[in-house]
């Protein structure tokens, strides 16, 4: 996502550790205290601008939102947002999603989002793609078993790649749409790409892929 470069995005951030956890290895294991109750977690990896993670904190409560993103000025506009409503059941982390063992202990992960990853088209970087088999081996292991990736993109590329890396994975392919807005799908949060990309008439593919029970492998 290209933003604006602010000068004093990494100011803003140390200014709220209240809400952009600054050492997030501390509570690796222990996130629930954080948030002072025993309910799931649910992280975004690459929440951008941060509308869908506070929207889906907005109306789902009773879980507790992370969301991740490893650009400072953009981390700091979703900042901005949750300033100025604030949510107690959201965190963000200024980290980047490929260390998240580093963050999150075994199964501590209710359940990941992924939100129109960058596609990485070229076939030189596809261990870029944060539906590339390492990446969903490090998923893996913080997911809870059976833990879901919900992954929403207007890219037929990438999507029709993730679906294939999801499958030899050995994930199920649970729920597929080739067209989300145009399917019966309720209380979906639109992202700001989805937004963008939406209005400009392009598709909106969505997946939701389940790991196998890695207690019985
Ligand atoms: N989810 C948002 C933004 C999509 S753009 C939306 O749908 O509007 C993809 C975002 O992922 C960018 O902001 C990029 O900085 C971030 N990103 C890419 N790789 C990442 C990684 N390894 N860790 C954290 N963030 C990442």
């Amino acid at each position: 996502m290209r933003v604006r470069n602010r000068p004093n995005a990494a100011e803003m951030l140390a200014a709220h550790p209240e809400i952009v956890i600054s050492e997030p290895s501390k509570w690796r294991g222990h996130w629930q205290e954080l948030f002072g109750n025993d309910h799931p977690i649910h992280i975004e990896i690459g929440m951008g601008k941060g509308q869908f993670i506070t929207g889906m904190a907005k109306a789902h409560p009773e879980i507790n939102y992370i969301g991740i993103e490893m650009q400072v000025s953009v981390v700091s506009i979703a900042l901005d947002k949750v300033l100025a409503e604030p949510l107690p059941n959201l965190r963000l982390l200024h980290v980047d999603g490929s260390a998240l063992t580093d963050y999150f202990a075994e199964s501590e992960i209710d359940q990941i989002y992924l939100n129109f990853s960058d596609p990485w088209p070229k076939k030189k970087h596809e261990k870029r793609r944060l539906t590339y088999h390492t990446f969903l081996a490090v998923d893996e292991q913080i997911l809870r078993p059976n833990g879901e990736i919900h992954f929403k993109t207007d890219n037929q590329g990438l999507f029709e790649y993730s679906l294939a890396s999801f499958s030899q994975y050995g994930m199920c392919l649970k729920k597929v749409w080739l067209d989300l807005h145009q399917s019966d799908y309720e209380g979906n949060i639109m992202t700001e790409y989805e937004e963008k990309f939406s209005s400009k008439g392009q598709r909106i593919y969505r997946v939701e892929a389940q790991f196998p029970d890695k207690t019985k492998k």
